[in-house]
């Protein structure tokens, strides 16, 4: 995997679906169209190859996104070939930001060289979720301006300390950063929600919104385990109606097999929170829940759901605080 550098769109990119991008670009292609000294916004799509909305959303906005002062990541399309996440075998291109021996890792180091060269005002990774989830904004710290493009997208947003290696967290040690995620891929709002979100940020450039500034509004969560599974783990697809909501204690997580929780240092502390009962892992307390997935092959690959706890909604922009970062 080699990284292409390109100063300018090929006709007719907006016609292409996330699935054909590898013909016409041949691997991962930063788009460099910066104008003057205008600070630039920087959109990541792909990392994840079968989460299109981001590509969706973009590649109906490629004239104005080129107005204004952009780069553009389009990141793995062999796997969006697939329309898969990542091809087996190949490492997980949002694992890859704060280092690594995988050509991936050599590609995201590249990216982040030249994005954090051009000091963009603001860096957008753009995501689907796997599961059912209201939209929400990933941040790695809190200070006023991240949570005013947070909420910017949606009135929910995670304060992320794990997994390690993701694009947002490396970022936000040079510019502003947000993951968001839009919905599951299937999902035509997924797209709207999107579009609506990267017009606002071009019809506000570079500022946040002003009508959505009101980070007070945000409800905000901190990460407090990833949960993983076993491979005879069987998950409970209907579990993610508890996606941002508290699960009660007696609630159980799998129908059947084991889970594993760690927290941000790799703790092991599922035992805080759920027990094997009948071969089931049941809750013993109320815990909200966030981004369980439906998806067996993403549970094994990633991780099952997180836990959350929330947090309160004051930004301090003296200080920021960072996690991990
Ligand atoms: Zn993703």
């Amino acid at each position: 995997m080699r990284l292409n550098i390109a100063n300018a769109l090929p006709d007719s990119l907006a016609d292409i679906p996330a699935t054909a991008l590898a013909d016409e670009l041949g691997g991962p292609t930063l788009f460099d169209l910066r104008r003057g000294n205008h600070p630039p916004l920087f959109v990541s799509v792909l990392l994840h190859g079968n989460e299109v909305s981001g590509w969706d959303a973009v590649r109906g906005l490629l004239d104005e996104l080129g107005q204004i002062s952009t780069l553009l990541f389009l990141a793995n399309l062999d796997a969006a070939r697939e329309g898969v996440r990542a091809l087996p075998g190949q490492v997980d291109f949002n694992r890859v930001w704060e280092g690594g021996d995988s050509s991936e890792a050599a590609v995201a180091a590249e990216v982040t060289a030249r994005v954090a060269a051009a000091n963009p005002y603001l860096a957008v990774d753009i995501h689907n979720n796997t599961g059912q989830n209201p939209p929400y904004s990933v941040i790695c710290r809190t200070d006023r301006r991240t949570l005013e493009f947070a909420s910017a997208f949606a009135e929910r947003a995670l304060l992320a300390s794990q997994p390690g290696g993701v694009q947002t967290r490396r970022f936000t040690r040079f510019c502003t950063a947000v993951t968001v995620e839009v919905g599951t891929p299937d999902d035509p709002d997924s797209a709207t929600r999107t579009t609506e979100f990267l017009a606002k940020l071009l019809a506000s450039y570079p500022e946040a919104p002003a009508d959505t500034r009101r980070p007070e509004a945000l409800r905000l969560f901190e990460t407090v385990a990833r949960v993983t599974v076993n491979d005879d783990t069987e998950i409970e697809p209907a579990m993610q109606r508890f996606n941002f909501r508290r699960a009660p204690a007696g609630t159980a997580l799998t129908r059947r097999g084991p889970l594993n929780a760690q927290s941000a240092d790799g703790t092991p502390i599922g035992g805080r929170y759920f027990t094997a009962n009948d071969g089931a892992a049941v809750l013993t307390r109320p815990t909200i829940l966030a981004m369980y997935t439906r998806d067996v092959e993403s549970a094994r690959r990633d991780c099952l759901c997180y836990f959350l706890e929330p947090l309160e909604t004051r930004s301090d922009a003296e200080t920021p605080r960072l996690t991990n970062a």
